[in-house]
């Protein structure tokens, strides 16, 4: 800060303010961080707003319009944390830094302001710093527009330069977004306000940032393309339609728009071709747990149960996986082929897997780096990626492997040059920020050794010039210090003062409860050249460190290949050691209608029981070949139906993905779409009953799954009357059989279904072995052909604790409905017993059944034979009484 800005002044008037407002007025929808010396200062209502979000101080600062003006600050060295908290709040920050050093603008005018500038505007897309990003989630800034009648969509990650764009339709861009799952969303405002994409955007986490129609304009964001890659074409980078041009122009400009201009090395965006991976719907993703669990955490995943990965790229790129599943089957065969190198040589797995661990995110460091926005560490990190893809290209080089990791050994190789002049250059322990100095490697650099030596001299001068200070005065306790107001000074007891003072040596500057301070000449002079010497050697390791990043940021496009490299490996060797680990095998994958797994497991399941260590898990098979491809699958509660159908579609997820799957041996036909129905779930913030969901959820199902899909439906027309259920169920099982003949398996506790395979051929009944023991029932887990006649709900509302004469009741009421003629029966026992009012808490003796109350009094063992013969009459008699 200059002296004009220490006065606590904040009218309008002061020419703070008045950068302050100008600062502010262009970017009226952010909060405005704007750098006061140490701290980020916020005023007005963004203060008001910040304090509250951020539990901090509300002070005020000078008074505008007759009113206090609201003030709040943070540290700038601990702004990260911060903006953290800010965005995950859902703000935008512009940061306004100052943009020269405070005695630049004194060297002005005493009264000059320092320059400040909006250097950048913190949005949740356009995140780059470790602390505010997920090391092991891709973070996207996504943009969608339309042009002819198209809609576009095109996705970039700041942080690590990946670009891609994919044409999409409003009916399948709810599954889009599901699957980029953006952190941010921009569209046009004429997109914002359409009616039927309303449902999809709703559907995404966030909320969309609507700008102006014009920055979607596709044919200026074709010319800004063409600028940013220099090229006269994009054909080169694929055969993008209208829409998806707009949309990467858009994303384009935004972030020139939030980074104030600067843009950093971005890869040419990739066309994601339609059907090029199988399409899963947001609900089928939530279902089935594939990056995050029903509860919104990774914990509990498929991604968290598979996930091996050393390094967050590596992370980040089998989460892409888990969440895109590829179809084409020889791009599914070549991730199979690089992962069975490490599978079938773990020599080569535990070398890769040992130099990964080592290995520092090379795509951030060096996208900080391009972006201005790196430091030393950062530095420090891709030099030492580069040595662990050195050891990486080395061990490759020596291993059998076939050309499958081909690609990545030569993206791995040939950046000798900037890792030797990192490493020749960077000393041990650098700092994040290159303003702290001290992290070029002494003997790097003859003239900054020069000056450290000058600085470090006046240093050992100082120190030694307090001896002579101490032994000419006597006083052995005198102390040269240094403080930031007065610099150095010469620091004695109030009670030695006087020994210094009368003399023109030591002139007085300061006096303390129990100590003066002095300043001389000499020290003046010294703290000089230590100041200069300093300066001049911190501004020297700025040079080198700007060459340095210059030089990282030249080698961009090659660093990020390598950056790529890494993770393919991360993952291959992740997988492969995943495989060996859970004993996974290799699928056959192709273009046929097969679904055969022998032997199969959930997951998440197996994973779970094994850690628990109480059961394993039992394989099950499962065939949906095309003279069997719909099963119905039967059982009681419990016995394992929804994992059974869940372990098939993860295993066509985790197939098709490239990794090897939890079986004996699988081979799959690819499944272009995968649908899932399972449990019962309220949608009330969006309005929508149990039944209603359920529903939507099946229309969109019958209406779209084709034969190349593969369906899990657990259960259908459970909510609501039974006979509305089961219809409903008679004509989803037949539609799916004649219309969509998709592969589904579906899950049933109407055992009339059953009756259907009669008529659909390729219809097969399965059904969840169980074994009766007494009352007790076990469930043996296992997936058999036939059809169970029972749900064994009662036992296992019995285990659930549902209480003992509930429980009795329900026994009674059920053997009265299986025994037929149910509407009478049902009558009577209504008549009989309140059924549907309030239970009494224990059944009142005059309501037990009258055979009961007749046994309950009886000892078999003391009866003789006349009198058991008696019995028997009052029993039969007690029957027909209660009959009639
Ligand atoms: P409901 O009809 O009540 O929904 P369900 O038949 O779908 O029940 P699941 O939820 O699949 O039953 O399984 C119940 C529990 O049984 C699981 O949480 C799991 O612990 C265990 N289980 C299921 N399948 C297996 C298996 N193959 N091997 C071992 N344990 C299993």
């Amino acid at each position: 800060m200059t002296e004009a800005e220490r006065r606590p002044a904040a009218s309008e008037s002061s020419p703070m303010m008045r950068q302050y407002r100008a600062a502010k007025d262009a970017h009226p929808d952010c909060l405005l961080f704007f750098r006061m010396g140490d701290f980020y200062e916020l005023f007005f209502d963004d203060a008001v707003a910040a304090a509250a979000a951020l539990d901090i101080a509300l002070t005020r600062r000078g008074r505008h319009q007759g009113a206090d003006v609201p003030m709040c600050g943070v540290p700038a060295q601990a702004a990260e944390s911060y903006l953290q908290r800010l965005i995950r709040k859902g703000f935008r920050v512009a940061v306004c830094d100052q943009t020269e050093d405070p005695s630049q603008a004194r060297k002005r005018s005493g009264k000059a302001l320092v320059a400040r500038e909006v250097v950048r505007v913190v949005t949740p897309g356009t995140l780059t710093e470790d602390a505010l990003l997920d090391a092991r989630r891709n973070n996207y800034l996504a943009a969608l527009a339309e042009a002819e009648g198209g809609l576009g969509l095109a996705w970039l990650e700041l942080s690590t330069g990946e670009f891609h764009t994919q044409a999409a339709e409003p009916a399948g861009l709810a599954a889009a977004l599901a699957r980029i799952d953006p952190g941010e969303l921009v569209l046009a405002d004429r997109l914002a306000a359409r009616a039927d994409l309303a449902a999809a955007l709703d559907g995404w986490e966030g909320s969309p940032t609507a700008l102006a129609d014009g920055r979607f304009d596709s044919e200026s964001a074709r010319r800004r393309l063409h600028d940013h890659f220099g090229v006269a074409t994009l054909d080169a980078f694929g055969a993008f339609g209208r829409a998806e041009i707009a949309a990467a122009g858009a994303v384009l400009d935004y972030v020139a728009l939030t980074q104030s201009g600067r843009t950093p090395r971005l890869a040419p965006p990739k066309r994601l071709a339609a059907g090029a991976v199988m399409e899963i719907d947001a609900g089928t993703r939530r279902n089935l747990e594939l990056v995050r669990s029903v509860a919104g955490a990774r914990e509990g995943s498929l991604l968290d149960t598979v996930d091996l990965t050393l390094t967050g790229a590596g992370g980040r790129e089998l989460a892409a996986r888990l969440a895109a599943p590829l179809t084409d089957p020889e791009a599914i065969r070549a991730r199979q082929a690089a992962l069975a190198v490490f599978h079938e040589d773990s020599r080569l797995r535990e070398a890769a897997r040992a130099a990964l661990k080592q290995c520092p995110d090379l795509a951030r460091a060096v996208s900080r780096l391009a972006l201005g926005r790196g430091g030393p560490r950062d530095l420090a990190a891709v030099r030492d990626a580069l040595g662990a893809a050195e050891d990486l290209a080395g061990l490759l080089g020596g291993a059998e492997r076939g050309a499958a990791l081909d690609g990545a050994a030569a993206a791995l190789a040939g950046h000798g040059a900037v890792r030797q002049a990192l490493g020749a250059a960077l000393g041990p322990d650098p700092p994040a920020a290159a303003r702290d100095g001290g992290f070029v490697a002494a003997g790097h650099d003859p003239a900054l050794d020069e000056l450290r030596a000058l600085r470090d001299d006046s240093r050992r001068l100082i120190a030694e010039l307090q001896a002579r200070y101490a032994a000419e005065t006597g006083i052995a306790s005198l102390k040269i210090r240094h403080n930031n107001v007065l610099g150095y000074f010469v620091e004695v007891t109030t009670a030695n003062a006087g020994r210094l003072a009368g003399g023109d040596r030591f002139l007085r500057r300061q006096t303390m409860a129990s100590a003066e301070r002095f300043s001389t000449a000499e020290l003046g002079d010294l703290e000089r050249r230590l100041e200069s010497a300093a300066d001049r050697a911190l501004a020297r390791e700025i040079e080198i460190f700007d060459r340095l990043a210059g030089a990282v940021a030249a080698a961009s496009a090659a660093l990020a290949g390598a950056a790529r490299a890494l993770a393919e490996i991360d993952v291959a060797a992740a997988l492969a050691q995943l495989a060996v680990d859970r004993r996974y095998v290799r699928p056959e994958i192709d273009d046929g209608r097969a679904f055969e797994v022998s032997g199969g497991r959930h997951p998440v399941v197996e994973a779970f029981l094994e850690r628990g260590g109480e059961s394993a898990f039992i394989a099950n098979d499962c065939d949906l070949g095309p003279d069997r491809r719909l099963w119905l699958v039967t059982g009681p509660n419990m016995a394992g139906k929804s994992t059974f159908l869940r372990q098939n579609a993860l295993i066509a997820v985790l197939a098709q993905a490239g990794a090897f799957v939890p079986a004996e041996r699988a081979r799959i036909g690819v499944v272009d779409r995968l649908f899932s129905r399972v449990g019962a779930a309220d949608d009330l913030a969006r309005g929508r009953s149990t039944f209603m969901v359920e529903m939507v959820e099946t229309a969109a199902i019958l209406n779209q799954a084709g034969p190349r899909a593969l369906v899990i439906l657990d259960e259908i027309g459970r909510g609501t009357a039974t006979y509305d259920g089961l219809s409903i169920a008679w004509a989803a099982l037949e539609h799916l059989h004649d219309v969509n003949r998709a592969r589904a398996l579906f899950a049933t506790h109407f055992h009339e279904l059953t009756a259907l395979t009669s008529r659909l051929d390729a219809l097969r009944c399965q059904t969840m072995r169980v074994k009766e023991w007494g009352r007790e029932i076990v469930f043996l887990h296992e997936v058999v052909p036939g059809a169970a006649n029972r749900s064994y709900g009662i036992h296992v509302a019995r285990l659930a604790g549902l209480p003992a004469a509930a429980l009795a009741r329900a026994e009674e009421v059920l053997g009265t409905l299986e025994a037929g003629e149910q509407s009478g029966a049902l009558a009577r026992l209504a008549d009989d017993l309140p059924l549907f009012a309030a239970p009494p808490a224990a059944p009142a003796p005059g309501n037990l059944c009258p055979v009961r109350e007749i046994l309950e009094g009886v000892a078999p063992d003391a009866l003789a034979p006349r009198a058991a013969l008696d019995l028997l009459y009052r029993l039969r008699a007690a029957l027909d009484a209660k009959d009639g």
